[in-house]
């Protein structure tokens, strides 16, 4: 973290003032929060431990599945990585399989219900002629063979020739396809009103599906663990808007947190709120004060950023429910907001950086507003002019 002393040469350098002219920027006059970025992500891995009954048709060998006694005790190491992609793991509970013999079939087969195990089912002898289905088939004796006293008239739109009845005997009167028989013998059955069963093809019975035709099957007690990532987005800028990400990059001197680790964030038994603990912490940009190094130990605090860090992760740090393992990894930097009552229109934002702190001007968002509140009075006065000359 920058001193104030450093804060001010670096706006007085962004000024141009030469070397550190006071005069330029007094310190009198000046005020200075410091604002602390802190983007990244928390990943935790969250496990959830099911149990239920498995069942598997036929026969399996189930030996190479990992058998437990008491699934919420099965041990199972935490993961390399918590933001590992979902995983599921299958275990047997000891002494739950049990190979069975299919009881509602024989060996794997059952009687045809759609025949009742006959191998044949009833068909119709004759089908409608597809001729003259739904309309005459022969105008004299509509297919009875008993001629009418008048003969019916053709059917609306039909254009196809009639024949001779072979029911009734009159001439051009039946439908050409059934000659006034109306029907046709089916061809299907050949007329002879049974047919193959279309289910068991003849034979009578069928698969049983239960167990897949095998007559047999397995059942256990299955255990199920699922473990999948759940990411926890992190980006505070604590008190400056959203935007204040925007003005920094990467080259910024940026601290990094990269922890693994089920312990919490950082360990808070060691002084810098680093080290100890089980988890491996990698944290860099650790520099007392990585914008100036000549004024090393002035704020007299090692490391405040991370320790703010810290107290800034840790109301996100509580522990949730199936958390196994969890990463945080975490890029922070501690910027510095500067005003002063001789320049009120602008904010001068510190950003540290090697080998020196930059300084980003912004308008004040007093000066904001002002400008703001006149174009809208620009506005209101437009439109009162354009009101009067209509
Ligand atoms: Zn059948
Ligand atoms: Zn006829
Ligand atoms: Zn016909
Ligand atoms: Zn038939
Ligand atoms: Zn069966």
């Amino acid at each position: 973290m920058l001193s104030d002393d450093d804060i001010l040469a670096a706006v007085r350098r962004g000024l141009g003032a030469a070397g550190a002219d006071d005069a330029a920027f007094p310190a009198a006059g000046a005020r200075i929060t410091r604002h602390l970025l802190v983007a990244g992500e928390i990943v935790r891995c969250v496990e959830t431990r099911t149990e239920g009954t498995a069942f598997h048709a036929g026969t399996r060998d189930l030996s190479d599945l990992p058998e437990y006694d008491d699934l919420d005790r099965y041990p199972i190491p935490a993961p390399a990585d918590p933001g590992a992609a979902r995983s599921t793991l299958r275990l047997v509970r000891r002494g739950s399989v049990a190979a069975r013999a299919c009881s509602t079939c024989t060996n794997g087969r059952k009687p045809c219900a759609r025949c009742d195990g006959a191998g044949d089912v009833g068909c119709r002898t004759h089908v409608p002629c597809s001729g003259c289905e739904g309309r005459l088939c022969c105008l004299a004796c509509e297919g009875t063979g008993k001629r009418a006293r008048e003969a019916a008239d053709r059917p609306q739109a039909e254009t196809a020739a009639r024949v001779r009845c072979r029911k009734c005997g009159a001439d051009d009167v039946a439908c050409g396809k059934c000659r006034g028989a109306g029907q046709k013998k089916c061809g299907v059955c050949r007329g002879t009103g049974s047919r193959t069963c279309p289910d068991c093809e003849g034979g009578g019975t069928v698969s049983h599906d239960f167990c897949a035709g095998t007559g047999r099957y397995v059942e256990w007690t299955e255990g199920v663990v699922v473990r999948e990532p759940v990411v926890d987005t992190v980006e505070e800028s604590s008190g400056l808007p959203a935007r204040a990400f925007g003005w920094t990059n990467e080259a910024d001197a940026w601290g990094r947190v990269d922890h693994v680790g089920e312990d919490a964030f950082p360990p808070h038994d060691t002084a810098t709120g680093l080290g100890g603990g089980t988890g491996l912490t990698k944290a860099t940009g650790l520099d007392p004060d990585p914008g100036n190094p000549g004024s090393t130990g002035s704020t007299g605090n090692p490391t405040p950023d991370l320790s703010e860090v810290a107290a800034r992760l840790n109301p996100r740090l509580s522990r949730r429910d199936g958390e196994v393992a969890r990463r945080v990894r975490v890029r922070y930097l501690s910027l510095a907001r500067v005003t002063h009552d001789d320049h009120p229109h602008r904010v001068y934002v510190v950003v540290p950086r090697r080998p020196a702190p930059r300084v980003v001007t912004v308008r004040s968002p007093r000066r904001a507003w002002r400008l703001a509140g006149l174009a809208v009075l620009v506005l209101v006065a437009a439109v009162a002019v354009s009101r009067l000359l209509t």
